[in-house]
């Protein structure tokens, strides 16, 4: 068991991670709806990824014997400008998520909650895992203009994510 403090932190993170899973999802039908199957794959294997974060929190929470609340998903953005628009969303929204685990690690060294420290080490590392993959993308779209032969490629280059790869 843990305090209701952390309580509420662990299980809002579960939440939190259907947020992300819901808006990479919704970034995925706005590729299918550009014919760009490549962008659309990686968003769907991304938002794959979140729903596994999610459980992970949530396995855990009743690991320790305590109880899962489950809460609304945020409904998200259905249209974007372009794919650097999405891209630089989802970098925005990874980065949110990044202090979001920070907030919660610093809650459990405060109360001495060794378990979830460990528990949130792999969190740490995913989160610069992830940070990292979505701004190559960005760059990747700014340096190529984002558009004609250059998008075809990087398209073509996405379409290669494998399932639980980063
Ligand atoms: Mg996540």
């Amino acid at each position: 068991m843990f305090s209701q403090t952390l309580h509420t932190a662990l299980n809002d993170q579960i939440k939190y991670e259907f947020d992300s899973a819901h808006l990479y999802l919704s970034m995925s039908a706005y590729f299918e709806g550009l014919n760009l199957p490549g962008f659309a794959r990686w968003m769907r294997v991304q938002y794959q990824e979140e729903v596994s974060h999610a459980l992970k929190f949530f396995d855990f929470i009743n690991q320790r014997g305590s109880h899962v609340v489950m809460k609304a998903i945020d409904q998200p953005p259905t249209t974007f400008e372009s794919t650097l628009d999405v891209f630089q969303q989802a970098l925005a929204n990874e980065q949110k998520v990044t202090a979001l685990i920070n907030q919660i690690y610093a809650l459990a060294v405060q109360e001495n909650d060794y378990p979830t420290q460990v528990m949130l080490h792999w969190f740490i590392m995913e989160q610069v895992e992830e940070e990292q993959s979505v701004s190559q993308i960005v760059e990747l779209l700014k340096l190529s203009g984002g558009q004609g032969t250059a998008l075809i490629m990087l398209d073509r280059q996405l379409a290669a994510r494998k399932e639980d790869e980063h």
